[in-house]
């Protein structure tokens, strides 16, 4: 019974009593554009395009990024696709944008970084992003991986207006962008929270490290935190924040994300159901409620729990 009437809940994300979440699609390829676009999405929130390229030697030109961002971008017609610049480094190394080894990658020249000593890389991507853009009429919205200050949010939106891409954003992944979100989003255009390696920084607890697993929950009070300082920063300079995590796919956690103050969720495309019937079974307040007693927790475990046992007992 349940089942049917999650399949039955369609359409913009909302809460019951129609506070609007966006809940958008995370995407790797055309094939994955492809089914996402198909999909009840109401676009995508973080295209990972550094996985186009995790097997390459050479850098790809700027004619083959822009034809197969044009296959990326067809299928979501006047829905918005975020796209992310190449995340390189660490947990997803591209080997033409290897700068060699570092002795703590995750703390090393990745992301952005990276792209600040590789301008090239940066402006070829950016260039084909504007081309497939004005080809296909999309809306692309463009963010940075792994920004840290807000310095680095004014380069790289500065840089993404030039190259003919009017709308950029940067990633919340980095505690200091967290607490700081005020100031890096007066210089954007939006934020969206990566929560993988915001548990991962604000833990200090290496994501690719299996038995860290506990320490990487993003139910640990402390990620919540940060969150709440990312969407303090949101509100305040009335820009959007949302989340492109794997937590954002979560429906319990999606009920506390929108408490604190999402506005958009992106996830992979078959979460969005689940994601959608829960945010249609709580008002905004009682997400607010949820957020609070999450928040109020001494542990990632009591903050689960507390959502769980006062959530809609269907979920
Ligand atoms: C994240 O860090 O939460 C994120 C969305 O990016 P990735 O998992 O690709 O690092
Ligand atoms: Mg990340």
């Amino acid at each position: 019974l349940a089942r049917a009437r999650i399949s039955q809940c369609s359409g913009p994300g909302a809460t019951s009593d129609g506070h609007h979440v966006l809940l958008l699609a995370n995407i790797g390829n055309a094939a994955d554009a492809e089914l996402a676009g198909a999909a009840d999405v109401e676009g995508v929130g973080l295209f990972r395009t550094e996985f186009l390229h995790l097997s390459a030697t050479q850098a790809p030109t700027v004619e083959e990024q822009a034809a197969e961002y044009v296959r990326v971008l067809t299928p979501f017609g006047d829905r918005p696709v975020t796209v992310r610049t190449l995340d390189a480094g660490a947990d997803k190394p591209l080997a033409f944008a290897d700068l060699g080894p570092e002795p703590n990658p995750a703390l090393g020249r990745r992301g952005l970084r990276l792209m600040v000593e590789r301008e090239d890389l940066l402006d070829d991507q950016l260039t084909a992003l504007a081309r497939a853009a004005a080809e296909t009429g999309a809306l692309v919205k463009v963010m940075a991986p792994m920004v840290s200050t807000a310095r680095e949010a004014d380069w790289f939106t500065r840089r993404a207006h030039a190259a003919g891409l009017p709308v950029a954003g940067v990633m919340i992944e980095v505690p200091a962008a967290a607490l700081r979100a005020h100031h890096v989003l007066r210089v954007t255009d939006f934020a969206s929270l990566g929560t993988n390696d915001l548990a991962q920084y604000t833990m200090a607890a290496d994501r690719m490290v299996g038995e860290l697993s506990a320490l990487l929950d993003p139910w640990q009070p402390a990620v919540l935190d940060m969150v709440a300082a990312a969407c303090e920063g949101g509100s305040a300079t009335g820009k959007a924040v949302g989340v492109c995590g794997e937590s954002a796919g979560d429906p319990l956690m999606a009920l506390v994300l929108t408490g604190l103050g999402v506005n958009s969720l992106s996830m992979s495309v078959q979460r969005v159901p689940m994601v959608r019937w829960a945010l249609s079974q709580h008002t905004a307040q009682e997400c607010v409620q949820l957020a609070v007693a999450a928040r109020s927790a001494d542990s990632a475990e009591a903050a689960l729990e507390a959502v769980r046992s006062t959530a809609s007992t269907e979920l």
